[in-house]
Order: C-alpha cells, then structure tokens, then sequence
C-alpha cells in the first residue's frame, strides 16, 4: 500500500520535516522487532514530540484510511510495531519526558517514549522503586510496556505494569484526546478504561503519558544462585518454595543449554554441567533478607539442589543478573528463526509444564531452549530451527502448537506477557471462546471504526 505525497506532506507540517523518516534505509530500521519470524517495511515514519502531534496526525491518517502502527524502543516479541506494508509508523521514542514526578503520592507521570531503566535511574535518586521489570529494561519504553502489558522477574511479589497503572491520556483513532483513570490508588468511576488499554497492543488507542504508582527502594537485596541435576527437580522447588509462605521478589530458571551459550559468548563464571539453575532475590529490610536468604538456600538444598549459596556482594549478584539478561540476546543469535514462546501456568504446574516440553522436544526432535520467570508460573521456551528449512520449520511450528495445548491443558495461559501480535494470531481460537474474540472485535470496532490502528494484530 502507498499514500499519496499530499498525506506526506500533511505528516511533515504536523510534526516537522526533520521528524518524518521515507528513505529506503530508514525504512528497513523500522520494519521488524525482537521476533525473528516477522519483517514488513512501512510507508513512513513519523516522530511526533507533543500529544497535539498525535492528535493531528491520527485525524489525518483516519481521514484518509491509512494504517497507522504504534512503535516504541521495537523491543517486541511477538510482531506488534511492525506496520503492515506502505503504512505510517508512528515512533514515540521522541516523548521520552519524566512529566512530574510526586514523592507525596509515590505516583509519577511519563511520556511514552521514556526508556524503563532511565525512570528507574532517576526514581532511585530519590530512593523510589519502580517493579516491573521486563528484562528488556535497558531499552522498552513505558508506551510499549504498558501496551503490551508487560512484566519481569519481580512480578513474583510486586506484579506488572497493570498493577502500577493509575491513570493514561490517550487519543483516539479519531484523533480524539481523553484522560482516563486518575492519580489514586483506588478509582472505580465507570468501567476501568485504563486497564483496557493496557495490553491492547497498540490496537485501540496511542497512549500519550501515563501516572504510574511508585515504591520505596527496598533497604537491602541479596540473590541466591540455586544449581540442580534435573530441570524438574528445580521446577519443583519453585513450587515448595513459594508453598512455604517466604515471598523472594524473583525466582528466575535457566536451563543447561542456556547457561553453556551464555558463558560462550561472555565468560561469567556459570555452573556449566549443571541442568539447570534458579535465581532468586530477596529484598526488603536488612533484618528480614538475612534470614529469608538463608531459608531459601535450606529449602532449595531440601528441594535436591547440589549447591545453593547467597551472592558474595553486589559485584557478584549483577554478574548473575547480567547472565539472565543475556538469556533472549544468547538465544537469538544461535539460530536464524527462534520461536520465542511465553506461556504461562499456575505455579504448581511448572514441573508438569516442564516434562511435557521434554516429550515435545523429542517428539518434534527439535531444539527447545528453557529459560523464564519460573517464579510466576511463566516460561519461555524457545524452539530453534530455520525458516528455509521447511521440513524442520514445519516440526518445529508443531512443537509450539503442542507447548500451547499443553500450557492451556495445565490450567494455563498462551502468553504471560509478550502479547498476542502476529506471533499468536492463528492460536488465539484455541485460547479463548468464540464470543470472547467476537466481543474483542466489537471493542476494537468502537474505539477504532475505520480498523486503522495496528491492523493485523491480535486475531487474523
Ligand atoms: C531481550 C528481550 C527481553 C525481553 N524480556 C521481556 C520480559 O521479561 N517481560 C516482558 O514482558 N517482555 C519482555 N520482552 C518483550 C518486550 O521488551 C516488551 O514487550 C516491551 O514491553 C516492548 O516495549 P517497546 O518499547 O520495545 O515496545 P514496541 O516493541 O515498540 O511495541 C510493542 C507493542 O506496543 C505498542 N505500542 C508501543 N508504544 C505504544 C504507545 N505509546 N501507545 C500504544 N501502543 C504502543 C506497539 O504497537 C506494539 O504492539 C523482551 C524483549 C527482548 C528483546
């Protein structure tokens, strides 16, 4: 599809020449994400720099029937910024202010584009926390992160974006800009339009700033690294631990294949023959972390671990941490498509969740790569193989299927967080009632009538 040079010209006096990218390698940097299946080049790319600039340019674009595809740090895993063909990419990295911040209220208020690790560097000069805690940090923004209804590590004792979020401006495809929610903790005047939004994956409105809730920064954290001979085993002591009524703020799995590519491509000291490991953090006050450490490292040693000890000091923990966030980097470079997949089960399911990928893995005799939030009951398992390899490609398309089913059988969920995008699309009929996507697709039709925000996402 390609649009007119008048609706060209129209973006730049919105937003400015300067701020509107058409050329053929500027074009090709906005055409994919995080995925490795998914790769679309767009029309344009428009930076706008005030919710004004949003208004405009979705009044324009509605008017003339053009697609319009939402795009924050394009961190995603599942497809959602990438517009379909000749389509406008609208790139809030531009809306990147800390509004005001409140340290009456713990309450702070974002444009889009902020970069989560830059909030969270400029909350901790005041000693505030921000949890959720995609591991991704380093570059999603909170517009990305609150569309996708993103989370991390924490959300073992703190929860995810949709926890934090009190209130949004957003505009409409219309061009119309509202004010949902508030500034309160508490807030139950009408349906609660904010926390729709949240999740919505950029397809019923552009969020354009955000009042998020905030926390105290903890007094002290210490990690625990857990090593075990069996991956069920360390599935099982998930389950245990979070039955025995301690709380860590992370309980994080990595699987042996994960920890031997990750000291390839950096060298961190990981325990390399064991078949999985467990991180934890405890975090709180200094006098309660000292002893939910030491429970922890009882109840893993209870649990079969062969080693369990607390992190030496800060050096060494970020050293740990380091190497869980290398996990979805060491994993994408290992083969040239990675499905990436994000389901989720209730906790006690883990070690269920984790023999049934063993028998798909054998069964598909495929490459499936283990690594997730094992503390909330959300794993990725990553299945390797090679989109020019058909054969392999088509075994390892029915790999995923099966993970689904078995995550759905388990009581569980499609993703926990990396959202639906085009990834899932062709899965969404098994996950959810007909007359569930049947009223996603009337809501989506009140917000958006003309179907030009982020078409294509979400359902097929
Ligand atoms: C190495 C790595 C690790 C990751 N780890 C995690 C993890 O631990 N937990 C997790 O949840 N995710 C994780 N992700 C996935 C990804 O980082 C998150 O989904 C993140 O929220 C995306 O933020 P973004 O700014 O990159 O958004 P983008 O990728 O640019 O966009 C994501 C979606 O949000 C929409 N969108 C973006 N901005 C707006 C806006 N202002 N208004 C409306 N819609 C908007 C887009 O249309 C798109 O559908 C990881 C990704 C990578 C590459």
């Amino acid at each position: 599809m390609a649009f007119g040079k008048s609706i060209l010209g129209d973006l730049k006096a919105i937003v400015g020449e300067a701020n509107v990218l058409t050329s053929a390698a500027d074009l090709a940097a906005y055409s994919y994400d995080g995925s490795s299946s998914w790769q679309s080049i767009p029309g344009a790319v428009v930076f706008p720099s005030k919710v004004e600039h949003i208004a405009a340019t979705l009044e324009l674009l509605n008017r003339h029937g053009t697609p319009v595809t939402v795009r924050g740090a394009g961190t995603c895993l599942s497809g959602g910024p990438i517009s379909p063909p000749g389509g406008v990419v609208l790139c809030m990295t531009r809306m990147n202010r800390i509004v005001e911040l409140d340290r009456e209220d713990f309450t702070v208020k974002v444009e889009p584009g902020v970069v989560l690790h830059d909030l969270n560097r400029e909350l901790a000069k005041h000693r505030l926390f921000f949890p959720p805690d995609p591991q991704s940090f380093l570059a999603a923004t909170i517009g990305g992160c609150v569309a996708e209804g993103a989370g991390g590590p924490y959300a073992v004792k703190y929860g995810v974006f949709k926890h934090y979020l009190l209130g949004m401006t957003v505009v409409l495809a219309s061009g119309a800009i509202l004010e949902l929610g508030g500034n309160t903790m508490k807030n139950v005047t009408g349906y609660d339009l904010p926390q729709l939004i949240c999740g919505s994956e950029g397809t019923l409105a552009v969020i354009a700033q955000v009042t998020l809730r905030l926390l105290p920064l903890p007094e002290a954290r210490c990690t625990v690294l857990a090593i075990f001979n069996d991956v069920r085993q360390a599935g099982k002591a998930v389950h245990r631990i979070r039955a025995s009524g301690v709380v860590p703020a992370k309980i994080e799995l990595m699987d042996n294949w994960m920890l031997r590519r990750i000291e390839e491509l950096s060298p961190l000291g990981l325990p390399l023959d064991a078949a999985a490991i467990l991180l934890f953090e405890m975090d709180g006050s200094a006098a309660s972390v000292a002893p939910e450490t030491q429970e922890v490292i009882r109840l893993c040693q209870e649990a079969g671990a062969i080693q369990a000890r607390a992190s030496e000091d800060a050096k060494d923990a970020e050293r740990l941490w380091g190497a869980r966030r290398a996990a979805f980097s060491a994993v994408f470079g290992s083969a040239p498509t990675v499905f990436a997949e994000d389901v989720t089960v209730p906790v006690s399911k883990i070690p269920d969740l984790i023999d049934r990928i063993a028998e798909i893995r054998k069964r598909y005799d495929v490459s499936i790569v283990l690594v997730g939030h094992a503390g909330d009951g959300n794993l990725h398992p990553s299945v390797l193989t090679d989109k020019s390899n058909a054969e392999h490609c088509g075994r390892a398309e029915k790999a995923v299927h099966e993970i689904f089913v078995a995550a759905l059988a388990l009581g569980g969920a499609i993703s926990g967080e990396h959202g639906i995008g085009l990834e899932k699309r062709k899965f969404l009929k098994h996950a959810m009632q007909p007359q569930a996507i049947d009223l996603l697709r009337q809501i989506k039709s009140v917000f958006d009538p003309k179907g030009i925000l982020n078409p294509g996402k979400i359902w097929e």
